[in-house]
C-alpha cells in the first residue's frame, strides 16, 4: 500500500509510556495535522517517523517498504521544527543551499535550486540577507524553504508556527497550506491548536493519553467526535449529562426530555454524556416549553462584537449559545429564553 503506514507503534522511556498503539495510514499528498493536548506524544510520535527516535515496538512502512530502523538522514524526510533551527549568521541563500551541499550537489544546482525556491517562497530579493535580518514570517519561509530543498519524500512540521504573532500565524496557516498543495508533498504536522489543526489538515489525528482517540477530516472530528475527549478538546461545545428514555429520546436532569439521534449502544435509563456545539442553540422569544425547545433564563452575555456568547441556564444544564448580532434580540442577565436544541445537533457521546 503505498503512503506512510504506522503499526502498533510504541514508545516507552523506562516504565514511562509517551505513545502507545499507533496505527495510522497516512496517504499520499496529503496535509495530516498530530492534535493533542501537552505531553499527549505528538512529538515522540514525528520524531521516530523521522528517524530522531527509536521505536519501543511496531513498524512503519513508506510505500511498502519497513523504514522503522533506517537512520534519518537516509530517510530523505524534510524538518521544520518549533526553533526553525536556521543559522543566524548564514544569508536566506546560504541557509537554503545548506542541505545541498551537504548531499555533494554542485555549486550550480545549489544556486539554480535556492533561485527557484526563493521564487516559491517570495523572497527572491533577500538572498543575501542575513537571517537575522529577517521578520518571523520571513524566517518561516526561509525553514519551509531549507526543508523542501532535497525535494524530500515527506516534510515534518513541529509546531513551526508556535512562535508567531495571532495575525502572522493565521496568515502563515494560509500560506503553508497554500505551498503543501501546489507541492503536492505529503506533510505531517504537530501542532496543539486546533482551530490550525481545522484551517490547515486534510486529516486530523487526535491524540489524547498517550494513544490516537480519532483519525477523520476536521469536519468529521467537529461533527462527530467519537468520544468526549474528542469533543472537548476540538472546538468548543456543550457537553452535559443525560438519561437515556428509548426510541431516541433523553431526560435532562431538570426533567424535560429531548429527541435525540438515536444510538443502539444505550439502553434505557443509562446515564449519557451529550454535546452540542454552541452554533447549533437556538434563542428564541420565550414560548411554553414545547419538543426541543425548553424555557431557560440568562446567566451571562459576552458580546465580541462579530459573535454573541449567552449563557442559559435550563433543566438543570448551563448552554452556551452562539449568535451573530442579527440574530441576537438584545438578551440581558435574568431575562427569561426559549433554547431550541435540534434533534439533529445532539451527539451522544456515551455513557
Ligand atoms: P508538547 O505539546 O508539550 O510538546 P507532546 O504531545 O509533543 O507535548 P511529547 O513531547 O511527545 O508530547 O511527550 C510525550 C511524553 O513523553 C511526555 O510525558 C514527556 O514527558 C515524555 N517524554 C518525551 N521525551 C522524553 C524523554 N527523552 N525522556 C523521558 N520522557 C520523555
Amino acid at each position: 500500500m503505498s503512503g506512510l503506514i504506522l503499526e502498533n507503534v510504541e514508545k516507552h522511556y523506562g516504565s514511562a509510556c509517551a505513545v502507545k498503539d499507533v496505527n495510522l495510514h497516512l496517504p499520499e499528498g496529503k496535509l495530516v495535522c498530530f492534535l493533542g493536548p501537552s505531553g499527549c506524544g505528538k512529538t515522540t510520535l514525528l520524531r521516530m517517523i523521522a528517524g530522531l527516535e527509536t521505536l519501543s515496538g511496531g513498524e512503519i512502512r513508506l510505500d511498502g517498504e519497513d523504514i522503522g530502523h533506517t537512520p534519518a538522514h537516509q530517510r530523505n524526510f524534510g524538518m521544520v521544527f518549533q526553533s526553525l533551527a536556521l543559522f543566524p549568521h548564514m544569508t536566506v541563500g546560504e541557509n537554503i543551499a545548506y542541505p545541498l551541499k551537504l548531499r555533494g550537489v554542485g555549486k550550480a544546482e545549489q544556486q539554480a535550486r535556492v533561485v527557484e525556491l526563493l521564487q516559491l517562497i517570495q523572497l527572491q530579493e533577500m538572498i543575501d540577507r542575513p537571517v537575522s535580518k529577517l521578520s518571523g514570517g520571513q524566517r518561516q519561509r526561509v525553514a519551509i524553504a531549507r526543508a523542501i530543498a532535497n525535494h524530500p519524500k515527506i516534510l515534518l512540521l513541529d509546531e513551526p508556527l508556535s512562535a508567531l504573532d495571532a495575525k502572522l500565524r493565521e496568515s502563515m496557516q494560509v500560506e503553508i497550506r497554500q505551498l503543501q498543495q501546489r507541492l503536492n508533498i505529503t506533510t505531517i504536522m504537530v501542532t496543539h491548536d486546533q482551530r490550525e489543526a481545522m484551517t490547515m489538515a486534510d486529516i486530523v489525528v487526535v491524540l489524547g493519553e498517550h494513544r490516537v482517540q480519532q483519525v477523520g477530516t476536521p469536519i468529521e472530528i467537529y461533527r462527530h467526535p467519537a468520544n468526549e475527549f474528542v469533543a472537548d478538546f476540538i472546538g468548543s461545545g456543550n457537553i452535559f449529562p443525560a438519561t437515556a428514555l428509548g426510541n431516541g429520546r433523553v431526560s435532562l436532569p431538570g426533567g424535560d426530555a429531548l429527541q435525540v439521534p438515536i444510538c443502539s449502544s444505550i439502553v434505557v435509563g443509562e446515564k449519557v454524556r451529550m454535546l452540542i456545539r454552541p452554533e447549533d442553540l437556538q434563542l428564541s422569544q420565550p414560548q411554553a416549553t414545547a419538543g426541543n425547545r425548553l424555557l431557560g433564563k440568562v446567566t451571562f452575555v459576552r458580546d465580541i462584537g462579530a459573535t454573541i456568547e449567552t449563557t442559559v441556564e435550563c433543566s438543570g444544564v448551563s448552554f452556551t449559545a452562539l449568535s451573530t448580532p442579527c440574530q441576537g434580540f438584545g438578551l440581558s442577565i435574568g431575562n427569561p429564553v426559549s433554547v431550541t436544541l435540534p434533534a439533529e445537533a445532539c451527539r451522544v457521546l456515551g455513557a
